[in-house]
């Protein structure tokens, strides 16, 4: 028999997904991987996973779960669910009950089940992550970007939420708001905060607060807006940044009284896809979830290391040349080089894909465009993220330094040297 039939099927694609490329975080790491396969010096700022490795305390709960082999309940585990709901009355002083808290194999994974129940619109910020969208388009709901300028700290204006709510004032809106960013790794204040869940309040917009870099903020000073907008407003987080676990898959939504219809729905349709997450990593997640010094120790060597980092990458950037914000959390830079637009357009660059695929061709660094956060095509923007480095040898060695100094020049180059030879690299081939 013929194996080579390929021609026997037709193509029948839903039409939503026909055409849908993977996600760029994804590919870029896959083709950095395969370029590295290759023998190709590769420096890998493109996806955004943790340098650092799982707390050792997170790591032996799991090695003592491994046996956990039963299905769990579709909102999760009851103990995990109980420490998530506390560990939101301790962080943001926020009564929630364990009811209403819901785990999901990543919080990606609860966004798509949430746009698929939540019947609205979907309301975001340009820019803003990679795949909010895209999983609007899959689902078939209607997108509205609400572009943001560097002059705000690329942050939603409430003004701007305002003047978009006010054209259809009663239509369904699920708005995604992300702080600290990513892309940019700049953060919004309390009073920003306030004032966006003021306009949301009015129009009774469901709004999901994305907060998965809430706990590296650089100077552990991140604030919620859930007090602001108790009842519109559903809480995400999960273990994949703050505790180095992205491969763990481990996401945790928790919502307000008033939303539970939507949870109970959500519930429902997880019943029917992803029936539970996994057992091991849940009871892992309880111990991650109850924090603690050992945590806490973790998280300020990681702040440290990310904040001095980040703002030498920024500095290095913006002394060359770049219109850059200097982070206030995570582990991305969103720097825009349209000051050297001339120089790339003679080059043959004339857009933020151009720019990224022939930087990674001609220096081994790869960044992902600006256009893939839904900046417009031509804006020279690109997001970095600065975690190719060993994070467990970084983290041991910042123990050494005394107090809350942060690391210096010296420890940059020594422990996250391909960061910083990333961004001279770039340096050179834009002012080149
Ligand atoms: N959130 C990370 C990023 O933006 C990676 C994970 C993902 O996109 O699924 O790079």
């Amino acid at each position: 028999m013929d194996k080579h039939r390929d021609h026997v099927l037709n193509v029948h694609l839903n039409p939503n997904v026909s055409g849908l490329k993977p996600s760029a975080t994804v590919a870029t790491n896959d083709l950095s991987n395969e370029l590295k396969r290759q023998g190709r010096d590769i420096f890998k700022m493109g996806l955004g996973q943790s340098p650092f490795p799982v707390p050792k305390c997170v790591t032996e709960a799991l090695c003592e779960n491994a046996y956990q082999k039963d299905y769990l309940p579709v909102k999760g585990l009851r103990e995990l669910q109980e420490a998530v709901a506390e560990h939101h009355r301790r962080n943001f002083g926020i009564d929630a009950d364990p009811d209403d808290v819901l785990i999901g194999p990543g919080s990606k994974e609860l966004m798509f089940v949430l746009q698929l129940t939540y019947f609205g619109d979907l309301v975001i910020p340009s820019p803003s992550w990679v795949s909010y969208a895209p999983q609007a388009k899959i689902i078939g709901r209607h997108i509205q970007f609400l572009p943001t300028q560097f002059e705000n700290d690329w942050h939603l204006t409430p003004e701007d939420l305002e003047e978009s709510c006010t054209m259809d004032p009663g239509r369904p809106r699920l708005l995604i708001l992300n702080y600290p960013l990513n892309p940019t790794g700049t953060t919004m204040s309390k009073e920003h905060l306030k004032e966006l869940a003021e306009v949301a309040d009015k129009y009774r917009v469901v709004l999901l607060s994305d907060e998965i870099y809430g706990k590296i903020h650089h100077d552990g000073e991140h604030h919620s807006i859930v007090p602001f907008y108790p009842e519109g407003t559903i809480f995400s987080g999960g273990l994949s940044k703050w505790c180095g676990a992205g491969g763990w898959r481990l996401g945790v939504f928790v919502f307000p009284r008033s939303l539970r219809w939507l949870l109970k729905a959500m519930a429902a349709v997880g019943t029917e896809t992803f029936t539970s997450t996994s057992a091991p990593i849940q009871y892992a997640a309880v111990r991650a979830f109850q924090e603690g010094p050992e945590i806490e120790d973790y998280l300020k060597k990681s702040r440290r290391v990310l904040k001095a980092l980040g703002n030498a990458a920024a500095r290095k950037l913006e002394e060359a040349g770049a219109r850059i914000r200097y982070p206030h959390g995570g582990f991305y830079l969103f720097p825009d080089f349209s000051a050297f637009k001339e120089k790339l357009q003679a080059r043959g660059i004339k857009t933020s894909v151009d720019m990224s695929r022939r930087l990674l061709e001609d220096t081994g660094v790869a960044f992902l465009p600006g256009s893939d956060f839904g900046r417009p095509p031509e804006e020279l923007t690109a997001r970095l993220a600065y975690v190719d480095f060993n994070g467990r040898a970084a983290l041991e060695a910042v123990e050494g330094i005394p107090g809350d100094q942060l690391p210096d020049e010296n420890f940059l180059k020594t422990h996250c040297g391909n960061v910083i030879e990333a961004i001279d690299r770039i340096n050179e081939w834009m002012t080149g």
